[in-house]
């Protein structure tokens, strides 16, 4: 058993990990400040006597006795980490050396939530971890996608300098159940559209692309890299399998047996044209793969959407 802090864990991904952190006998302390996060995903942990909810947001320093650090508070979404992108740079920098500064004093491992969005918009693909990406310092996605390389940058600092023990995992995009009904990201508002009977807004053309990975997996993945014994990473999570954003919303409207029509809206600046991760490196060194196929998960994240619909 150890002691493991979750920073965000009363987001999406996070509320899955400290699940699941939990039901494998660990003590769990969740510090969120809830500015994308929400009582609501974690209220059923709230009884386990080895839950902690702590309400703290990481620009502050903390001192806490911990094992292990999963850092995942920042904001996700483009709407929400564009809100506010000076906080979301403060997020990630300096959140991200209070958590370093934490886990070297308390000599704990810690575990860095990278994005696929260090690679930008992509000259290579699919994409490997040595791919150095193509990103706009200067655009409106920079506070997170400059954000979180500077995360990286400080993750391998601390390492070189310090010996803190870190992990880094790049998260292509994740879905499924307890993404917030406002989120704004593609599969979230697919399905609460399409649930709605309302227009489904495909931004641009909708011939760019991603690749889904279910929430199960990722937290699976997340696991596998904070306890294997020496890689440092980086390493991709991710889903291989890619879809065009029309074909992704057609596909939505077959599976809700909506009455949805698709509307075009303007290609929001600098986002990505193509994005699918290179996963031989996980499958080498963690023996990851994706298991929950895109019908099943999305079912899965339907079946949420339909029951938050209607409470
Ligand atoms: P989310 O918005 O649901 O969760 C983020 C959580 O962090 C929220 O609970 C929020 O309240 C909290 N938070 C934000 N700023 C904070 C601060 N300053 N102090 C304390 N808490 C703060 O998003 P998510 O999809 O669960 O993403 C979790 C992590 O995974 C993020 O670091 C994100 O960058 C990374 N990630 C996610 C995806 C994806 O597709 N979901 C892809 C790449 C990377
Ligand atoms: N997108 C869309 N309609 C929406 C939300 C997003 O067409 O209502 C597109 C968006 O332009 C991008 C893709 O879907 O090309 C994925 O967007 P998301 O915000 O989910 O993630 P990211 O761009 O960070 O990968």
């Amino acid at each position: 058993m150890s002691r493991i802090l979750v920073t965000g864990g009363a987001g999406f991904i996070g509320s899955h990990l400290c699940e699941r952190l939990l039901n494998e006998g660990n003590e769990v302390v969740c510090l969120d400040n809830f500015f994308t996060g929400s009582k609501d995903n974690i209220i059923h942990l709230m009884d386990d006597k080895k839950f902690e909810l702590i309400r703290h947001d990481i620009i502050e320093p903390i001192l806490l006795e911990v094992d292990q650090i999963y850092n995942l508070a920042s904001p996700a979404s483009p709407i929400h980490y564009q809100y506010n992108p000076v906080k979301t740079t403060k997020t990630n920098v300096m959140g991200t050396i209070n958590m370093l500064g934490l886990a070297k004093r308390v000599r704990a491992r810690i575990l860095q939530a990278s994005t696929s969005e260090v690679y930008g918009d992509p000259t290579v693909h699919p994409q490997k971890e040595d791919y150095w990406g193509n990103v706009n310092p200067i655009g409106p996605r920079s506070c997170y996608d400059e954000g979180k390389r500077v995360a990286e940058t400080l993750m391998m600092d601390y390492y070189r300098q310090n010996n803190v023990e870190i992990r880094i995992l790049r998260i292509f995009n994740t879905y499924g159940p307890r993404m917030a009904l406002n989120d704004g990201r593609v599969v979230s508002n697919f399905i609460v559209q399409a649930l709605k009977g309302e227009d489904i807004t495909v931004y641009g053309k909708g011939d760019q692309t991603r690749s889904f990975c279910y929430v199960s997996d990722l937290v699976d993945g997340l696991i596998r890299m904070m306890n294997q014994p020496d890689f440092i990473g980086p390493v991709n999570i991710g889903n291989p399998h890619e879809h065009t954003i029309l074909e992704f919303a057609e596909k939505i409207i077959a599976m809700t047996d909506s009455k949805s029509r698709v509307s075009f809206k303007p290609l929001p600046q600098d986002d990505p044209k193509q994005r699918q991760p290179d996963i031989t490196l996980a499958q080498e060194k963690l023996g990851w793969n994706p298991r929950v196929s895109i019908d099943e998960g999305l079912r899965l994240t339907i079946e949420y959407f339909k029951t938050k619909l209607k409470g």
